[in-house]
């Protein structure tokens, strides 16, 4: 900014250090205004029955065009807006939006188990977080059975008892939720078990490996059995190719995600997607 006001402009940081705060600061003032001037928006990426091809449902992902900055990574913008506590607003629009969209894709006649939706800890600690949810879902007529809401491990070991308690209401309510980012986080299995989910969600650092490094195969393939032991549904996160595909359809993974099958896409071709309701696997 100095260098477009000229000259003469005093000038406190060298280059660098100028451009790696200023990106930071652009984005935390660019989110302010993200909402009211529309440049959020929502892709959904299918996710995929291993044993049919069938489309069990989409993880809705938001996205950013900044004028300023162009297309901004959630995974820049979602933690400087948790620090700013924006992330509350977002992620009630995102709530709003998902059900919105949901209600409109099955009432069109487009046909899908549920619309999963991260929810950031920073969201799940507000105190009116359950109404909020109820509020939207009652608003959106969206049944509660065709939502699923995204936690990450990480999300809620603080403050432990108070977020499972957040989480069985949400299950009284009939919204699923999911563990997400699995592997990653401080996983005890001891309180997997406390949990009210009904999925879990293998981290893609996992998936990434699992051809060439037999104990990422191993681990994947643990987290499997456990899941299965549980009667937890299975998901793997961000697999890439037919060999990844065949290996955890062998290994009994009930649903996957990834590039392999599709990118997130926009609502257009979402409707496409599903209007052919299966991949070929
Ligand atoms: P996540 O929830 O674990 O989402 C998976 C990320 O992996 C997404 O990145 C997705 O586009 C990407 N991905 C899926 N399949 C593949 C693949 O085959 N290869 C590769 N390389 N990547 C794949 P994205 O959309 O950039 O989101 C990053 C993270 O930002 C998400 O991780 C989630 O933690 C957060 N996020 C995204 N949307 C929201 C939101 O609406 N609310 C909140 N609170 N967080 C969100
Ligand atoms: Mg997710
Ligand atoms: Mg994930
Ligand atoms: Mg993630």
């Amino acid at each position: 900014q100095a260098k477009r006001k000229g000259r003469n402009t005093y000038c406190f940081f060298n280059d660098e250090m100028g451009s790696a705060v200023s990106r930071r600061l652009r984005i935390e003032n660019g989110l302010r205004y993200a909402l009211k001037n529309n440049e959020l928006y929502l892709c959904y990426q299918p996710q995929v029955e291993s044993k049919t091809g069938r489309i069990k449902g989409l993880e809705a992902l938001i996205r950013w065009k900044s004028p300023e900055l162009g297309m901004v990574p959630a995974g820049e913008f979602i933690p400087i807006a948790e620090e700013t506590g924006i992330i509350v607003e977002i992620g009630k629009w995102v709530l709003e939006n998902v059900c919105k969209q949901n209600k409109i894709w099955l009432t069109n006649g487009y046909n899908f188990d549920s619309i999963s939706i991260n929810i950031s800890s920073i969201q799940l600690k507000q105190a009116d977080f359950l109404d909020t949810v109820r509020e939207i879902l009652d608003t959106s007529g969206v049944e509660p059975q065709k939502i699923e809401i995204e936690i990450t491990e990480t999300a809620f070991m603080e403050s432990l008892e108070e977020n499972i308690n957040k989480l069985k209401g949400l299950k009284d309510m009939g919204v699923k939720i999911s563990l997400d980012d699995f592997g990653t986080g401080y996983s005890s299995l001891n309180y997997l078990r406390r949990l009210p989910i009904s999925t879990l969600k293998i981290d893609k650092s996992f998936i990434d490996n699992i051809c060439d490094s037999s104990s990422d195969r191993d681990i994947t393939y643990g987290i499997i059995q456990l899941a299965n032991k549980i009667n937890l549904n299975v998901v793997a996160e961000g697999v890439e190719g037919k060999e990844q595909v065949d290996i955890l359809k062998n290994m009994n993974c009930d649903i996957i995600q990834g590039y392999y099958f599709s990118k997130p896409i926009g609502s257009n071709e979402v409707e496409e997607v599903l209007k052919r309701g299966y991949f070929s696997i």
